[in-house]
């Protein structure tokens, strides 16, 4: 977990935030047939729209992506699009995932940086291929918010920091992977430092609403080798942490 900063403010909670995770915390978690139905269809679509890794459809295929979203989406919830989470944030498109995840090319028990938790749904489809995911999260309120989140306690191969994703997780790297899930200005060169000899970066680089997917590698002298690939939109990844 992430180290309490003493320099920062005493963390208050707004009323309706407050509302917000007692909301979540009654919520009960159910996956029916029809969502799995829903799911068969979903992993078809993303098939159709050329994701190949079957180890990335399968886990598309047993993680309930309606437990992430608010209780008002379940109907859509296995649409092929991205939704609003709190603090004006995004779970990504199931194909933007598979799409990031599938470039990742995941092993069993990589070592995994991601910055940009969100929703974490992200983070559990590494999970259950299984990686080890570190994953950090800017927004102090979706941090908690994951704490509040049951489902998440089946994969304890996901630590969750509350931190600035600029910065990475110098203390526990070098990782094997890193991938970036919002729209990076530049490449962040703290990151590069983190990624093993070998070890690939995936990252969004561009302007606010159009960036281009990358894929960094790290040869064995060192040296980066760049990949380019489809255009994305993210939300922005900001610099420094917010309360
Ligand atoms: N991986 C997420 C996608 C979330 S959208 C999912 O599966 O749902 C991008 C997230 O990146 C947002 O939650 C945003 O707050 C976070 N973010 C933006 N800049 C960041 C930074 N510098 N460090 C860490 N997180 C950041």
């Amino acid at each position: 977990m992430a180290r309490a900063n003493p320099n920062a403010h005493p963390y208050i909670l707004h009323p309706s935030s407050l509302f917000a995770i007692l909301h979540l915390l009654m919520r009960t978690y159910v996956d029916t047939y029809r969502h799995q139905g829903l799911r068969k269809k979903l992993v078809a679509i993303l098939r159709e729209k050329g994701i190949t890794d079957e180890k990335v459809l399968d886990a598309i295929n047993l993680i309930p992506r309606h437990f992430f979203l608010d209780t008002a989406f379940d109907d859509i919830a296995y649409q092929d699009r991205a939704f609003p989470i709190a603090q004006d944030q995004t779970i990504s498109q199931p194909y933007t995932v598979a799409y990031q995840t599938e470039l990742l090319r995941v092993h069993p028990h990589e070592k995994i940086l991601e910055i940009g938790t969100g929703s974490s749904y992200q983070s559990c489809v590494l999970a259950q291929m299984g990686a080890r995911v570190f994953t950090i999260e800017r927004q102090r309120l979706l941090f908690d918010f994951i704490k509040t989140f049951s489902f998440i306690s089946r994969y304890r191969n996901i630590k969750f920091f509350y931190g600035d994703g600029y910065e990475g997780l110098p203390t526990f790297g070098p990782f094997d992977k890193i991938i970036v899930t919002a729209a990076a200005p530049h490449i962040p060169d703290r990151l590069v430092e983190q990624l093993c000899i070998g070890g690939t970066m995936v990252i969004p680089v561009g302007e606010k609403g159009l960036q281009r997917m990358l894929r960094l590698t790290k040869n064995h002298s060192g040296i980066i080798d760049f990949e380019e690939f489809d255009n994305f939109s993210f939300v922005p990844m900001l610099g420094g942490k917010k309360n």
